[in-house]
């Protein structure tokens, strides 16, 4: 393992020490000798200097992908075999849990408790890739027919382009990279612009635990300039993005030419349905856990607090008052309990989303401001911010704020909680809070939401698919249905003793029959 990338950059001073653009294997400059410096949003510091790629760049890195797919010494292996390779990345990632989380911490600026929790859960997702791999050969078919024995196998696809989010950086392209590789594809991966250290990390512990070069590329740089060849370029079969909608949409247009797989992880406008007769406590701490972890910045977020009208007044004062005291602070403060969120620009786009709430009406109930005191003017915090008084239409219930904004809606049946909770154009998550069982059971079952949890919120683990309905996206991450967004199902059918058909008419002879064995 070499050093974190803040080591990397202030070790060595010029071009050397920039890392980002890795093609075959090696490290590149960006063709324009282009660069990016990478802050840390909680206090602006200097981060990383990154390569900042060309489309040239991203064509070389395609290129580099195709011609290590087509070599086939990747994907000839076993599955077993690449099994092993995952397996490996796992302890590697475990080795240098440290190193990854600092960088992660850095980049994103979330707590560091949280970055770490986060390089475990990616090498959960490794490990469980690499275990399943060698237990899925396919199937065999019963044709009904003696003389034939079919089978379903999987192949990988060929070349995939990997676009990932900055919220979670290596976690959501670990959901991408341990599938695609177990199944053996090449990639060719782009992190966000804004966090790309742990991914130049991961190229160094992925040719250590075995992956060939070729096999695993990675172009750093923005999304508008080298994303378009990812998505368009013929030699690549695959665009897996875990991104915002409007991304997606591009992308899907981009990709239509040339008829490639797609598989989307969008937004989100996750519902938490509170009934009276949830665990109090239960209910009140993880409706601030469902929205402000992470400062708001995570795809299921429960953004929306859908309480029943009886204990509404209640519930939500509790919530507020609790909201107010969380402390918001660096990636290495003791104290701190939420982060900053990503940008100048973002904390602009949520600031201006909850002016827009309060000028349609919502009741702002705390937060709805930007900080000037302190250690905190350096940074991009935002405070948890409630808002009352929502109604169906709002801007703010429809559109995702992705920073730290509960709306509350109110319900008085339990029909009508579902049908606020399905009111969205989105299907990602969401949750429902009740002692009573069979009630869990029946608006669990009639929410139309990817993942639902029952008196819980955010817990998830790799055994089981992450995806949603509507424009949450295309396709499951996760699970079994995500390692076959990378496979292509082949059938293979051996008829073991030929003959003729007999479909048009005779055979030379008039007998009908085939020639004699
Ligand atoms: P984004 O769409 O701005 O960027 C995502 C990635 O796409 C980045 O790497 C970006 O550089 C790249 N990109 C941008 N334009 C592109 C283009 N034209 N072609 C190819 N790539 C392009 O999203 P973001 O701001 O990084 O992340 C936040 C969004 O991600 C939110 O909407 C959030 O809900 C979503 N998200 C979803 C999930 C999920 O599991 N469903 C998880 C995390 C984040």
């Amino acid at each position: 393992m070499t050093a974190t990338v803040e080591q990397m950059h202030h070790a060595g001073k010029g071009q050397d020490a920039i890392k980002g653009l890795y093609i075959d294997g090696a490290w590149h400059q960006a063709s324009d000798g282009g660069t990016t410096v990478v802050r840390c949003p909680a206090d602006g510091r200097e981060v990383a200097v990154v390569a900042s790629s060309t489309i040239e760049d991203a064509e070389q890195a395609i290129g580099s992908a195709r011609a290590a797919f087509d070599g086939g010494a990747w994907r000839r292996l076993t599955n077993i075999e690449r099994g092993e390779v995952l397996l490996r990345v796992a302890g590697l990632l475990e080795r240098d849990k440290a190193a990854y989380a600092r960088a992660e911490a850095l980049d994103t600026g979330k707590r560091l408790v949280e970055a770490e929790y986060d390089i475990d859960d990616i090498a959960a997702c490794f490990r469980y890739y690499g275990k399943v791999a060698g237990l899925d050969a396919g199937r065999v078919i019963d044709t009904g027919r003696a003389n034939a024995i079919s089978r379903v196998i999987y192949e990988p696809l060929g070349v995939c382009a990997l676009i990932a989010p900055w919220n979670y950086p290596l976690l959501q392209a670990a959901w991408k990279v341990a599938p695609a590789l177990v199944a053996g594809n090449s990639f060719v991966l782009k992190p966000s612009e804004l966090t790309p250290s742990t991914s130049i990390l991961l190229m160094e512990t992925l040719a250590e635990a075995g992956v060939p070069a070729g096999v695993a590329n990675l172009v750093t740089g923005s999304g508008s300039r080298v994303g378009p060849p990812l998505s368009s370029d013929p030699r690549v079969d695959l665009v897996s993005l875990t991104g915002s909608l409007a991304t997606g949409q591009t992308i899907m247009a981009a990709a239509a030419e040339t008829v490639k797989r797609v598989a989307f992880e969008l937004g989100g406008k996750n519902p938490n349905v509170v009934f009276a007769d949830a665990d109090w406590d239960a209910a009140v701490d993880n409706a601030l856990t469902a929205v402000f972890l992470h400062s708001g910045q995570v795809c299921s977020a429960g953004a929306r607090l859908v309480v029943e009208e009886t204990i509404a007044d209640r519930f939500v004062a509790e919530v507020v008052e609790r909201a107010k005291r969380i402390r918001m602070g660096g990636p290495f403060d003791p104290d701190a309990e939420t982060g900053p969120l990503i940008s100048a620009r973002h904390r602009e786009q949520v600031h201006a989303y909850v002016q827009a709430g309060i000028a349609e009406g919502a009741e702002l109930l705390c937060g709805g401001y930007i900080p000037d005191d302190g250690t905190l003017a350096d940074g991009f915090f935002y405070p948890p911010t409630v808002l009352g008084n929502c109604r169906s239409g709002m801007s703010v219930l429809r559109e995702e704020s992705f920073g730290p904004v509960l709306t509350i809606e109110t319900f008085r049946t339990e029909t009508e909680a579902v049908a606020i909770a399905n009111d969205t154009e989105y299907g990602l998550a969401g949750a429902v809070w009740t002692s009573d069982a069979s009630k869990a059971q029946r608006v669990a079952g009639a929410l139309r939401h990817g993942t639902v949890w029952i008196n819980d919120y955010h817990p998830y683990v790799p055994q089981a698919e992450w995806g949603g309905f509507g424009k949450s996206g295309i396709g499951r991450e996760l699970g079994s249905a995500g390692l076959n967004e990378y496979r292509e199902a082949k059938h293979i059918w051996q008829n073991i003793q030929p003959a003729p058909s007999g479909w048009f008419g005779s055979s030379p002879d008039g007998t009908g029959a085939g020639p004699a064995e």
